[in-house]
């Protein structure tokens, strides 16, 4: 496993944000956490990036305990986190993003650049332009971008297709399968569950801080509860 989440409990004060959550990715996979608005899914991907502090439990990343390590350690083991609400620097060039992304690493970035590039051709096009004067969209793909810089084992997405127009949302989701098919792992937060379950091979579904239902996407878009609650049900 190579990422392994074991009854995690987090809280902000006295409220109890996740209630024990376990979960797993694979290497290779595409695992989306879906549920409704504050069931805890920016948390849970927060926790495992290091910006939230877990009260109990157990993060393991590539067979290593990494639930005390500082966030900026996380990132050089391979833990990339695209936020939700984008999180660039506005007043910085596109170009200038994306070196952020890798501040952390030495030598020639080149490649990588060319391969975010290759991925959003519409970055190359504006790598002068201020990133806070681009759209939502174009922002959204700086921030994902600027994660994959890092060159991460897992990619940890939180509502990549928050905000933008249907075209776009299909773009995102198409891109996040090349990335996926390139070789990096995602998990993958979203409340767009129908498009989210479409590209998974396996799904966890959370509510107010736990999981309480996970089987392989293709079953959850077939699953009676899972459609009513999540997919506008039929
Ligand atoms: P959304 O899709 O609306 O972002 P979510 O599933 O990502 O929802 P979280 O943001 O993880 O949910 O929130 C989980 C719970 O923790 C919610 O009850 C929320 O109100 C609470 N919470 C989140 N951030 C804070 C905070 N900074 N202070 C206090 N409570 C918080």
């Amino acid at each position: 496993m190579l990422l392994e989440i074991n009854d995690i409990h987090v809280h902000y004060g006295k409220i109890a944000a996740l209630k024990g959550i376990s979960l797993e990715v694979d290497e290779g996979e595409i695992v989306t956490l879906i549920g409704a608005n504050g069931a805890g899914k920016t948390t849970t991907l927060k926790t495992i990036s290091g910006l939230r502090p877990l009260s109990a439990g157990r993060i393991t990343f590539d067979g290593k305990d990494i639930s005390r390590l500082a966030g900026h350690k996380r990132v050089l083991a391979g833990i990339g986190q695209s936020p939700e609400g984008r999180g660039i620097f506005p007043g910085m060039s596109v170009a200038d993003n994306l070196h952020m992304g890798a501040y952390a690493r030495k030598g020639d970035l080149s490649k990588e650049l060319a391969e975010v590039y290759e991925l959003f051709p519409r970055l190359a096009e504006r790598k002068g332009q201020a990133g806070g004067t681009m759209s939502g969209g174009e922002q959204q793909m700086l921030a994902i971008g600027r994660a994959l810089m890092a060159k991460p084992k897992v990619l940890l997405l939180d509502e990549p297709s928050m905000g933008l127009a249907p075209m776009l949302v299909q773009q995102i989701f198409s891109i996040i399968e090349k990335i996926n098919e390139r070789g990096t792992t995602v998990l993958l937060v979203e409340q767009n569950a129908q498009q989210a379950l479409q590209i998974a091979h396996r799904a966890y579904v959370i509510e107010t801080g736990r999981i309480v239902k996970s089987a392989a996407a293709v079953d959850l878009l077939d699953d009676p509860e899972v459609r009513a609650a999540y997919l506008g049900g039929d």
